[in-house]
């Protein structure tokens, strides 16, 4: 689970100092205690106008290495937020921005023009965080700027798919990230991220093998993290599933494509059994053996 920023917290600091405590506060409470044994990329500042190079620099040596929604925060200048993400990519701290209309009241709505001016490495929630952009504007983002698409669950699913096929118009599905922008209005759904690419491969017509790589390896690249690839020496995070009971199409990858939702049969963490069969995911076509190798 990767944090866009602890924008939630209750009194939440807005100061220099108390922004940078309350990164490294997180960080260090979710690498202490990992809730069911996840991962989670927690520690991200919102940017704030009096931090300087040296802030960044610290920061970074301390373990935090992104940020949280640009847009979202006391920064309510723009080139003045360009700047900031700009000396943090320097220190190797990767960005995200608010898109689209305002969804807590120190949000502003950020439009196509002003991330086009921040640069960042992932146009957060490209499909609205709440309320999205208009497909003119959307289009103008994936056609200008380099940044990832993160389409999310609690978005607009119009403006997903909309996204969804402009990166497929520009052969950029690499782009293509996935994330949930929760908690929002609409809480934290369980199921967030394998219902964003049940929409992607039904609605959108995507492969689904290649909207889970929108969930997995799309995202590890960006972020630069050791997972979300099968391969050796990265780490073994891994979900097994198999088709849902009762489903009309037998497979993972068809029930995908069908908008129905895999079963998760089993999670690994570093290789580690840590869930046996989800209770949140449907029952299984087919109950999974264990085989302990002798
Ligand atoms: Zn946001």
């Amino acid at each position: 689970m990767i944090s866009a920023g602890e924008v939630h917290v209750p009194g939440l600091p807005t100061d220099r100092i108390g922004t940078i405590a309350m990164a490294i506060a997180a960080q260090r409470s979710f690498s202490n205690d990992r809730p069911s044994g996840i991962k989670m990329e927690a520690g991200a500042p919102l940017l704030n106008d009096e931090f300087t190079d040296q802030d960044f620099a610290e920061m970074v040596a301390l373990g935090i290495n992104q940020l949280g929604e640009v847009g979202i925060g006391p920064v309510k200048s723009v080139s003045r937020a360009a700047e900031l993400v700009k000396i943090a990519r320097k220190h190797g701290m990767t960005s995200i921005t608010h898109t689209g209309g305002p969804s807590i009241s120190t949000s502003q709505r950020m439009g196509a023009e002003q991330i086009l001016e921040i640069a960042p490495d992932i146009i957060g929630h490209i499909n609205g965080g709440y309320t999205a952009l208009a497909p003119n504007q959307i289009r103008c983002l994936c056609e200008g700027c380099l940044g990832a698409l993160e389409i999310v669950h609690n978005g607009n699913e119009f403006a997903a798919v909309t996204t969804l096929n402009y990166a497929r118009e520009m052969n950029q599905l690499d782009r293509i990230v996935i994330g949930t922008d929760s908690p929002a209005g609409c809480g934290v759904p369980a199921l967030g991220m394998l219902r964003a690419i049940a929409l992607l491969s039904s609605f959108g017509d995507v492969p689904p093998e290649k909207a889970v790589c929108f969930a997995t390896g799309n995202t590890a690249k960006v972020r630069k993290l050791n997972r979300g690839i099968l391969k050796i020496g990265r780490e073994a995070d891994i979900l097994i599933a198999c088709g849902p009971l009762g489903g009309a199409e037998p497979s993972v990858l068809g029930s995908f494509s069908s908008g129905d939702l895999p079963s998760i049969t089993s999670i690994l963490i570093d290789g580690r059994l840590v869930v046996r069969q989800s209770k949140n995911s449907p029952p299984p076509s087919v109950t999974p053996e264990i085989t302990l190798r002798t």
